[in-house]
């Protein structure tokens, strides 16, 4: 049977929340039993984000198979089993790209190619691909707003493929309802405007969701009902949350979104069991203790650059029952302000997290050091347990000179280098050491103890690895190199063995933390900074991650 589609649709300003309403939209669905697949469509002529910088685009999310995608699949792997891969995120650039390849062949002979049809087309064909691993339902979340130029082709293959299937499509639109202080009214003349350009399109709503501040009143709703063309009962508020993101699916469940869709799609349904959600949202609000966790890096000023590794915590600060508060540290203003113990003390553990270039380098090096020296929990992801090796090496080996050659190629000591198929690479989109790779646990390891298996699957995105000329005098100081490549030898996991808790991965285990599943090494990380490691006995583990 060919699947259901629902396109989600974004309107009035940015940042609404549309990823993350997508995801929920998802999750909803699977609780009614049914098989989704999810798809990102964004705008942008980039062929994919990995080559745009965080400040630009927040998070890049990696795939098993590979793929720099948009952060919104990230929420998509949180809250919903969807299958991820390269073929759940299309750009612009992906499309333009195949289409005037194929115009190169000659593919299209004889034609003037266009947008309508031949860029249209491949949208569609995207979608449909998308839709072919037996989903029941494939939810479509088109970036950006209604109304920019970029993604008119996006909405116009959109009205093409509902026109083809009538039965079988829906359209959310998310949109903005703001209250106005000074008027001491909330409006809906944005909502209506941007739902007469998607009208102006062709596409007429099937449900608005109104990210709104405090729930619309009965004659809002009525409001927007009729200058939008759509029922009541299908204007839906979706209320700014008050204590975690994920209790909206559970919101828009409590207002029938689920039973709504199902209706509209002809869509079986079972009655939906949120238990384990509700029980895991009563531990965000009712925590047993507190813990204190400090982020070294660079990229803090935006919100999403590093939003794995925020929900990543979040999950084992739920999962260990504690309140989570993080402290952002800018890595180059931490020397500016004369030494770093002044400068982040006060956090019972640090997380130095991946990142590019020289730019506060040295700030992450010496965060390391006081970690070492003080025994302070450290967990580095990526560039973090790069560091953490390069501090090692310089006092603890005396290579006092010890560095990575992506920041002094002329170092006399590198620790961090690239490989040789690394140093041959000229375009840099796309060919980072990237996506899942299979690694061997050392059976005596905080790592083994975290996972308890001895092949993990771990998603990678870097260039840089450890030089493994130096790998015995580490080890002859106490490094243990936990994790190694799986049937090759590079280093994937380093512990110091003097200290409690002292662990850097060079992949990114942030991507693969859901909430009612944390990551082990996130999970563990939060555990022993709770002091949960005292009476283990009392602290169930969570399930493990499939992996391999
Ligand atoms: N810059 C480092 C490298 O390319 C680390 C990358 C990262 O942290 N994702 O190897």
């Amino acid at each position: 049977m060919s699947p259901k589609y629902i396109f989600i649709t974004g309107g009035v300003v940015s940042s609404l929340g549309k990823g993350l309403t997508s995801a929920s939209i998802g999750l909803l669905l699977e609780r009614c039993g049914h098989k989704i697949a999810m798809l990102k469509l964004d705008p942008y002529l980039n062929v994919d984000p990995g080559t745009m910088s965080p400040f630009q685009h927040g998070e890049v999310y990696v795939t098993d198979d590979g793929a720099e995608t948009d952060l919104d699949l990230g929420h998509y792997y949180r809250y919903t089993d969807s299958p991820l891969s390269r073929a759940s995120n299309v750009t612009s650039g992906q499309i333009y790209e195949t289409v005037l390849k194929k115009e190169r062949r000659g593919d299209y002979l004889g034609k003037t190619v266009q947008v309508i049809p031949h860029i249209t087309n491949e949208i569609k064909a995207r979608i449909l691909a998308c839709g072919k691993e037996d989903a029941d339902v494939v939810l479509v979340e088109i970036g950006g707003t209604v109304g920019d130029i970029e993604s008119l082709p996006f909405l116009e293959a959109i009205r093409q493929f509902r026109y083809e299937r009538k039965a079988d499509c829906i359209n959310i639109h998310l949109t903005y309802v703001p209250y106005l202080k000074a008027a001491g009214e909330v409006k809906t003349k944005p909502t209506q405007h941007s739902v007469q350009v998607l009208r102006e399109i062709g596409i007429i709503p099937d449900v608005i969701l109104c990210r709104c501040e405090e729930s619309l009143s009965k004659e809002i709703k009525e409001k927007i009902s009729l200058f939008c063309n759509v029922p009541e009962e299908s204007v839906i508020d979706e209320k700014d949350v008050e204590e975690s993101i994920y209790e909206v699916p559970l919101d828009l469940h409590n207002q029938g979104l689920d039973a709504m869709i199902c209706k509209m799609l002809n869509l079986s349904m079972k009655t939906a069991d949120f238990t384990d959600w509700k029980e895991m949202l009563y531990k965000v609000t009712h925590p047993k203790g507190k813990v204190v966790v400090g982020i070294v890096g660079k990229y803090l000023d935006h919100q999403d650059a590093y939003k794995s590794v925020f929900e990543a915590l979040h999950h084992a600060a739920i999962h260990a029952n504690v309140e989570l508060e993080i402290r952002k540290f800018e890595s180059d203003r931490i020397i500016e302000n004369g030494s770093v113990e002044k400068a982040i003390q006060g956090c019972d553990g640090y997380v130095v997290p991946g990142g590019f270039g020289e730019r506060g380098w040295e700030g992450k090096v010496l965060t390391a050091k006081y970690c070492r020296e003080n025994k302070i929990p450290y967990f580095g992801l990526c560039l973090g347990m790069q560091i953490l090796l390069i501090e090692f090496a310089r006092n603890v080996l005396g290579l006092k000179e010890a560095n990575s050659t992506e920041v002094n190629l002329n170092t006399p000591h590198p620790i961090i280098s690239l490989l040789s198929e690394q140093k041959k690479v000229e375009n840099l989109g796309g060919t980072m050491r990237l996506g899942a790779y299979l690694c061997d646990l050392d059976p005596t390891s905080l790592a083994y103890k975290a996972y308890e298996q001895n092949i993990i699957s771990e998603r990678h995105r870097h260039r840089y690895e450890f030089n493994n000329a130096y790998k015995k005098a580490f080890e002859e100081k106490g490094m243990l190199f936990s994790g190694n490549l799986h049937k090759g030898s590079l280093c994937e996991i380093s512990e110091v063995r003097e200290h409690p808790w002292m662990l850097g991965v060079q992949f990114h285990p942030e991507f693969k933390s859901k909430p009612l599943n944390p990551h082990p090494l996130f999970r563990d990380f939060i555990a022993y900074l709770a002091g949960l490691h005292q009476h283990k006995e009392s602290w169930e583990k969570s399930p493990q991650l499939t992996s391999v």
